[in-house]
């Protein structure tokens, strides 16, 4: 038989990591076996389906590139399987669950069950087993009922779970008769995921341990409607560095807003695959393609998994340092635009260079270029004298820089750091107290990226305005106390 997993997010808000763990193991375990990878969009809850949340759960997919291999329409750039397309089948299931004495018509009434659940607990059963008569009555009234499953009042019930083992529920410890079909007509997830994974032939079902209350309910409706259910795996649950079960408390944990503050894809991708997994409890750095490969259902943990942004920002960093020069370029293309670049495209190769070391997010490097852009620097005067010299001296450094710019920019780092120091050794002044002037005038800061690269980048001509307009501005500062 071959492998089937679905990932099947509700589109009610945007994906988050949690969603996006979930979709990397049911992705991951179907690659890892040369199975298939469904996504299935349960949008049955009309009251809470969100059109952008349906946009960001394929723009996150694509971007991490989870890629999903099935669907219904032919073509489109997205074809998943959506559920409400698909309420027909689920009413048709609920109708057969009636025909054969698994479920029944509930025409309580929206004020009678509140009114029973502020009471304790759960629904009353009192449609359970109305009169033929009774039911005629409530059918010429005209209520619209709701279809709930039969729980068994006896026994028990066991699933196995590929994580968790064997589980076994009393079924009276179930809540009573859940609901199937509302009175809306559309199908609740209990009845819509059971029909939908049978019908999608679905072999492995991975999913959020919040799930696993529900699990033993799901397998009496499969053993109702005479079905074989699929092998269950319910993921560890995901808490922040508190050991607090993980919410906004711990800022977004949107997927997209992790994409906008610059981490990559392939870092989140290796960093969510570690929540739950490991390969041998010590290999951390893994591409997409090599999770593929070494994913397996054996290696996942019950215990929680710790959400650790501080390792996802080192994560990041390292797989930006890995990418290659033109895929870094590109990636940093917006950001540099965002810097102010006008031509972003041209200018990011070398600027990519200049900055990987010191990238822990794609969005450092906004800060980082900003002064490759710029028409003018905003400084204070005073950063351009180190602690050791006085004015005098710094612009006597400024001047023998001005100099050097030529061998400064012209693209030999190691020429251009002897002539800085042989000049440093003239002027009797430490290299260091030479750099620092130079680095402000033309950076506008103290901290910058590798000095002599980044005047590299701005060429010869702006460099000398640059250290020309710090001389002005030395000459305007206060004079030394
Ligand atoms: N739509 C459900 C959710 O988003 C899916 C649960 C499942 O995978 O069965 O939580
Ligand atoms: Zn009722």
């Amino acid at each position: 038989m071959s492998l089937r997993v679905r990932y099947a997010p509700s589109p009610t808000g945007l994906h988050h990591v949690g969603g996006a763990r979930t979709a990397l193991f049911a992705y991951l375990l179907a690659r890892s076996a040369g199975g298939t990878f469904i996504l299935r969009i349960e949008d049955t809850d009309r009251a809470r389906f969100d059109p952008a949340a349906l946009t960001d759960v394929y723009d996150t997919l694509s971007w991490l590139g989870l890629r999903w291999d099935e669907g219904p329409h032919v073509g489109g750039p997205y074809a998943p399987y959506v559920q409400s397309e698909r309420v027909e089948r689920h009413r048709a299931v609920a109708g057969r669950l009636i025909a054969a004495g698994s479920a029944y018509r509930c025409y309580c009434g929206a004020e009678r069950l509140q009114r029973v659940r502020a009471a304790g607990s759960g629904y009353d059963r009192r449609c359970r087993n109305l009169t033929a008569a009774e039911r005629r009555r409530h059918e010429e009234r005209g209520e619209p009922p709701v279809v709930r499953f039969k729980v068994p009042l006896e026994g028990a019930t066991r699933y196995h779970d590929l994580i968790l083992g064997t589980i076994e529920r009393r079924n009276a410890d179930i809540n009573p008769d859940p609901v199937l079909l509302k009175s809306d007509r559309f199908p609740t997830y209990h009845l819509a995921a059971i029909a939908d994974d049978h019908d999608m032939r679905i072999s492995h079902v991975l999913r959020a341990q919040e799930w696993v209350s529900s699990a033993p309910l799901h397998a009496l409706i499969f053993q109702a409607c005479g079905w074989q259910p699929p092998w269950y795996a319910h993921l560890p649950v995901v808490n922040g560095a508190d050991g607090k079960k993980l919410s906004k408390r711990h800022g977004s944990m949107s997927v997209s807003e992790f994409r906008r503050q610059g981490y990559l894809p392939e870092a989140l991708v290796n960093y969510i695959a570690l929540l739950g997994w490991s390969l041998d409890g010590s290999s951390e750095l893994f591409s997409l393609d090599e999770l593929e490969r070494a994913f397996s259902l054996e290696r996942l943990h019950a215990a929680a998994a710790i959400f650790d942004a501080g390792k996802l920002r080192w994560m990041n960093g390292t797989h930006i340092r890995s990418l290659p020069a033109a895929e870094l370029a590109r990636r940093l293309e917006p950001y540099l635009a965002a810097a102010g670049a006008e031509q972003p495209q041209r200018a990011a190769p070398a600027v990519a260079e200049l900055l990987r070391e010191r990238l822990t997010l794609l969005s450092d490097a906004v800060p980082m270029a900003r002064f490759l852009f710029a028409a003018d620097l905003d400084y204070d005067g005073a950063e351009l004298v180190p602690k050791r010299l006085d004015r005098a001296r710094a612009a006597q450094a400024l001047r023998r820089a001005l100099d050097l710019v030529d061998t400064a920019c012209g693209g030999d780092e190691d020429a251009a750091e002897r002539a800085f120091r042989a000049a440093a050794g003239e002027l009797q002044i430490r290299f260091g107290d030479l750099l620092m002037p130079v680095r402000v005038a033309v950076t506008g800061s103290r901290v910058s990226p590798p000095l002599f690269g980044s005047m590299r980048i701005l060429g010869a001509a702006t460099c000398r305005d640059r250290l020309q307009a710090a001389l002005a501005r030395l000459d305007a500062t206060t004079p030394d106390p």
